[in-house]
């Protein structure tokens, strides 16, 4: 049993404000995700956590017992690092052993915590390999390997999947999922891949900057996103953002995104909603994947139409990127593979407003 608390921590070096006043709450058995660009604070949060650096100011507990000044070695975590840390001249079984050993557990109990693991793992046939005769992959499950050993209360990985190939790191992107089932203990994952982190994720915590922007399980934060930065980072490819007026049609209760270049209608529910910034300037966002070639509108789409000219087409098979212009400038849809249209070419889309975002241009935050 463990869950985690930050209570508004920060880490400072100097000038840097790596993490920014956090408050986040992990339970028991979670698997928490960590993402967000390059130094926003991703490892800091979670070497805080780890007891490898120290807070400069808040809480952190574990199992609601503060930690600040805990040893590492006292916290019941265990952390697989990006690099995967192993001793290249210890055989993947010492290299699963060590800790343990450096604990005087009984050699007894070793052998049988480490073929355990390493069966979990599949790597039994490896046992007596070292580190540099291994592929990237069998090194990352020997550093997995390493962590279960020690059955800590709290996982802690950080980019684990960062050295594979595309390929491998989709599969073992399912084999850690299908572990943290397995352990049912509470993970705490980093990555700066946003799809990581939808398809592992019981709840994500986005960061830029060291401050947390929104916290909540995947399919809220790309249904429902706080604010742009959150809207623009989950989701490949991204949303497209359109400065827009939000005007009044005439003397109709219609409630209109204005564009300079296109006007959509927003359905009643929405309208009601945000009427109230009639007149004024905001961010319009939506999904590429919420713009249908007309001609392949799907049936209850709630469609408001949007001519553009297109720039390029890219064909992925299963659907076809186009990238429109607009008022010069650039939007991603994803459009039934079906469509035919070329580049220079005018095409008719469906908008799907059911699934349009307004953000306050300022403040950034989401209105709807
Ligand atoms: P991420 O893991 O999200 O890429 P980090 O947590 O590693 O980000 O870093 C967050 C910020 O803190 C960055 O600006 C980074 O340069 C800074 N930082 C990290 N470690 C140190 C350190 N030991 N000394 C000074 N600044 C650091
Ligand atoms: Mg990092």
């Amino acid at each position: 049993m463990a869950n985690v608390s930050y209570e508004h921590v920060f880490k400072r070096w100097g000038e840097v404000v790596a993490v920014n006043d956090l408050t986040l709450h992990i339970e028991d058995k979670e698997f928490m995700v960590y993402v967000g660009p390059s130094g926003c604070g991703k490892s800091t949060t979670l070497r805080l956590l780890a007891g490898l650096e120290e807070i400069t100011e808040g809480t952190v507990k574990i199992s609601d017992r503060v930690v600040n000044d805990v040893p590492p070695k006292d916290r019941d975590i265990a952390m697989v690092f990006q690099s995967y840390a192993l001793y290249p001249h210890m055989s993947v079984y010492d290299n699963m052993a060590f800790g343990l050993k450096l604990r005087k557990v009984p050699k007894q109990e070793i052998d049988s915590k480490v073929k355990e693991a390493a069966e979990l793992l599949g790597i039994i046939p490896l046992l007596d390999r070292k580190p540099k005769a291994l592929s990237g992959g069998q090194r990352q499950r020997v550093a997995v390997g390493r962590a279960i050993v020690r059955n800590p209360q709290v996982f802690l990985l950080d980019e684990p999947l960062s050295n594979l190939d595309a390929k491998l790191r989709v599969e073992t992107r399912a084999n850690i999922s299908r572990l943290h089932q397995q352990l049912a203990t509470t993970f705490i994952y980093v990555t700066h891949d946003q799809i990581e982190a939808m398809t592992m994720a019981d709840r994500i915590a986005v960061l830029k900057d060291g401050v947390l922007m929104q916290v909540d399980t995947p399919s809220t934060l790309y249904d429902h996103p706080g604010n742009v930065f959150v809207a623009g980072f989950i989701g490949s490819p991204s949303m497209n953002f359109f400065d827009a007026t939000l005007v009044e049609q005439g003397d109709t209760d219609k409630l209109i995104v204005d564009s300079g270049a296109f006007r959509l209608e927003v359905p009643g529910d929405k309208a009601d909603q945000i009427r109230k910034y009639q007149g004024k300037e905001v961010i319009f966002g939506i999904r590429p994947e919420d713009i249908h070639a007309a001609a392949f509108t799907p049936p209850g789409v709630i469609a408001a139409p949007l001519n553009a000219d297109v720039d390029v087409t890219e064909l992925m098979g299963n659907e076809i990127f186009i990238y429109g212009l607009s008022g010069g400038k650039t939007f991603i849809a994803r459009v039934d593979p079906r469509t035919r249209v070329a580049p220079g070419e005018t095409i008719d889309f469906n908008i799907n407003m059911a699934n349009m975002h307004i953000f306050d241009p300022t403040t950034e935050i989401a209105l709807v």
